[in-house]
């Protein structure tokens, strides 16, 4: 499974909108998840039933893989249970060892899980590349910086000097995660890893249409370090699989869809256990004025159009300043339509395939519906067949307004609204007026101005100047939706302290805390009410 074995295959096909160009890879599915390689990465699933996954490239059968019951995520849950105290006894600097050797197993192994991303979910190998870059740069930032996260910290007690204060962050135990297909390397390990390295097991429920990627993955962390037993897989239908998995966690951390996410809270409600939920985006780019023209328009086609919009930071809605939308259209359109989309396993193809049937439906009802209510197509609008069976071209639409389903829902998918704007505040107010509140971006060469608007916005990130992969990829700054697209955050101490407890211990030195040496309670109220007095002006918090 390495870049330098195996050009034996058939060539994967190309395609361009509208014309042909990249390079083509060597190797296809049939190189790669060999039967030996499924044997391997399988044996993580507790599972006693059978299912399969397909190739978005070709619409086939992929590998044979388990399914698991009920009763075998009950068994996964106790396996993580017995070794999880074992794993919080390990010291964190040694769990934390663990993340660093990762790091550079997935750097030297990528093409390994490259070519399984892209054969699960039918993406272009760059956009594959943004996982491993993510996963690596979470590995790095937790491996580095748990030990600090995690450590006691000391507060001023009750009575200061007195009354000694420590809280501990606990491991949470157990904690169930549920993930989405179309980031499946990122989504599934990445996500895992502050939870591996604060102590908690993980019994995960990758989507089984990508759970190659997370089972090589788990592989991975177990050769770097990690106790098997400590990461658990479970694989089936998430409407029957997925509320197994909430059932017996102490933590639930769900990436998907906002109506799956109002479920996962319900389940976790009914069993006041706490739960982490990143959900879907109807996201917004604001072009001002001032903004630099051909950087947008480049920008642009990274921010619509990676992972074919199957990516929950994905710009869908473009509001360009109407000063200069005729050239920034023009500019953007010629883009789009000279990107070429491929099945190869090789770097080229500028996009890929969307992940199946259902996905390509949803696009091409959006695109259908608008344009029969009188959107026009600037760029895309068919589907690719001719490529692969759920191919569909990068999709601009002009006239876009309510009440068309793309103007509102989430499409997820290669298809983005151009809307025209003349005054800030009232596209401000536009760029706002959605349920959703995951990402946004704002172009201006104005740095000011640009973070001013970014503070206006209810997005829980705002990248100025690039789509989404500036604020991803800044791992120590919080990451997660406002409003319906999510509660918590991944990334930083919230993306890590999210998986403990906290544990305040204090310690009583001296005196008790009531009337003591004779004290009678008359006076002890009047010394503790004078003590108040003067630590307010000593200004303690
Ligand atoms: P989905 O909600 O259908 O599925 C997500 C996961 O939940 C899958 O593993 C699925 O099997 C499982 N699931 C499905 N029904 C379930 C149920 N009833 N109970 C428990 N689990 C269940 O979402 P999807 O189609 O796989 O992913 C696309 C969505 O995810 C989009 O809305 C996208 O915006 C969102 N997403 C959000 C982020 C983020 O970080 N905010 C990242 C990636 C994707």
């Amino acid at each position: 499974m390495t870049d330098s074995q195996a050009p034996t295959a058939i060539p994967g096909s190309l395609g361009t909108n509208p014309v042909a160009a990249a390079p083509a890879g060597a190797r296809t599915a049939v190189d790669v998840v060999t039967p030996e390689v499924v044997a391997q990465l399988t044996r993580g699933v507790v599972g006693s039933g059978r299912t399969a996954n397909h190739a978005p490239f070709t619409g086939k059968k992929l590998a044979d893989l388990p399914e698991s019951t009920p009763q075998d995520v009950a068994t996964a849950f106790e396996r993580a249970r017995v070794a999880q105290p074992l794993w919080a006894a390990v010291p964190v600097r040694q769990r934390a060892a663990v993340l660093l050797r990762f790091h550079d197993l997935v750097l030297e192994r990528q093409a390994e899980v490259l070519d399984l991303i892209q054969l699960e979910t039918g993406k272009a190998r760059l956009h594959a590349h943004e996982e491993v870059q993510a996963l690596a740069v979470e590995a790095r930032h937790y491996g580095r910086a748990a030990a600090s996260y995690l450590k006691p910290k000391r507060h001023i007690g009750a009575v200061p000097t007195l009354t000694k204060v420590t809280e501990l962050r606990q491991p949470r135990g157990v904690i169930g995660q549920i993930s989405p297909w179309n980031y499946p390397l990122e989504l599934s390990a990445g996500d895992a890893l502050p939870a591996f390295v604060a102590g908690n097991a993980v019994v995960m429920k990758p989507d089984t249409e990508t759970a190659l990627t997370a089972l090589w993955a788990r592989d991975l962390l177990v050769e770097a370090g990690l106790p098997p037993e400590v990461f658990q897989v479970v694989l089936g239908e998430g409407p029957v699989v997925g509320p197994e998995v909430v059932r017996h966690a102490d933590y639930v951390s769900f990436t998907g869809s906002t109506r799956v996410g109002r479920e996962i809270a319900r389940g976790a409600a009914d069993r006041l256990v706490g739960v982490s939920l990143e959900l879907g985006g109807k996201n917004p780019m604001l072009v001002l004025a001032d903004a630099d023209v051909e950087k947008a328009a480049a920008g642009a086609v990274r921010a619509c159009f990676s992972s074919a919009g199957q990516l929950c930071i994905s710009i869908e809605r473009l509001y360009v300043h109407e000063s200069m939308a005729d050239l920034f259209v023009e500019r953007f359109a010629a883009r789009t339509k000279a990107m070429r989309l491929g099945t190869s396993l090789a770097y080229g193809a500028e996009m890929g395939s969307l992940v199946g049937e259902r996905q390509l439906d949803a696009v091409t009802r959006h695109v259908e519906e608008a344009v029969a209510k009188g959107a026009t197509v600037v760029a895309g609008g068919t589907a690719r067949p001719d490529i692969g069976p759920y191919f569909y071209e990068p999709t601009i639409l002009d006239g876009v307004e309510a009440p068309m389903a793309v103007c509102t829902e989430e499409t997820f998918g290669p298809v983005v609204s151009l809307y025209r704007f003349s005054d800030e505040d009232e596209v401000i107010g536009r760029a706002n007026s959605t349920p959703y509140g995951l990402n946004a971006s704002v172009w201006t060469k104005d740095a000011r101005r640009g973070l001013a608007v970014a503070a206006r916005l209810r997005a829980g990130t705002v990248n100025i100047n690039e789509g989404y992969a500036s604020a991803y990829g800044s791992v120590r700054a919080p990451m997660g939706g406002m409003k319906e697209s999510g509660l918590g955050r991944r990334h930083g101490s919230e993306g890590i302290l999210k998986y403990t407890e906290a544990q305040t211990v204090a310690r009583q030195r001296i005196v008790p805390m009531a009337p003591s040496f004779g004290m009678d309670d008359e006076k002890y109220a009047a010394v503790m009410s004078r003590s108040l007095r003067v630590m307010k002006a000593l200004r303690l918090r």
